[in-house]
């Protein structure tokens, strides 16, 4: 099973897929955001500097995340795994290719901006990782504001306001172009379309997972 990185923009459903692909698969999810969300949740010194940078909607730095990255791949040697929130610069990409032997492929999840915007102003999440949409049918909780799958109550993310979804999506798009011509032109870019429904866009991935 190959390794995946995802390159998306917030809310293209980088969780969704994580976890179908965690489910149908066995891979290990990997999620920056998560793992800085968990260490602001610790109260940590540490987590109180990255949530003023992640609560405008900028970018971590590099050294940090690289660390963060590193530890987190060796812990989990040998299983298959999906990358979900790095690299986001061409820095983090370049040391990820350090690390990585060349087993991964990158699926880069597009949405316009405007459907990107629908998605986080309806956006819940929990803090087991899943995520919730109250502008689409397919991605409602069943019982209004609690966790299908733990019975926790769902939050929105302090990110999850259209002023530093802004930020974030521009510094996505600023950052992306390079990130995908670096891994298309290593032969490694697979695009798929993520304005459709939750099952199309998981069988197009899956389709990639397994001819590789
Ligand atoms: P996400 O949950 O992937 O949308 O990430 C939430 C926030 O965490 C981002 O807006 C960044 O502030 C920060 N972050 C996550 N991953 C990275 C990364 N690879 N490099 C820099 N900042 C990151």
């Amino acid at each position: 099973m190959r390794n995946i990185i995802f390159i998306a923009p917030p809310a293209a459903g980088k969780g969704t897929q994580s976890n179908l692909l965690k489910e149908h698969f066995g891979y290990i999810h990997i999620s920056t955001g998560d793992l800085l969300r968990a260490e602001i949740a610790s109260g940590s010194k540490l987590g109180m500097e990255v949530k003023n940078i992640i609560d405008i909607g900028n970018l971590v730095s590099d050294d940090l995340m690289i660390d963060i990255i590193q530890n987190k791949l060796t812990g989990i040697k040998g299983k298959p795994f999906i990358l979900d929130g790095f690299p986001r610069t061409l820095n983090q990409a370049k040391v990820l290719d350090e690390i990585l032997d060349d087993d991964y492929e990158v699926i880069y999840l597009e949405l316009d901006k405007e459907d990107a915007i629908k998605r986080i102003e309806g956006r819940l999440t929990c803090s087991c990782g899943k995520s919730y949409n109250l502008n689409d049918e397919e991605l409602k909780p069943k019982v209004t504001g609690i966790c299908d799958n733990c019975g926790k109550k769902l939050v929105k993310r302090d990110d999850d306001n259209v002023e530093a979804f802004i930020i974030r999506y521009d510094n996505f798009l600023n950052n992306t172009k390079v990130l995908v011509d670096y891994y298309n032109n290593k032969n490694k870019l697979h695009i798929v379309d993520v304005n459709r429904n939750i099952n199309d866009i998981f069988n197009d991935i899956s389709r990639i997972v397994a001819n590789d």
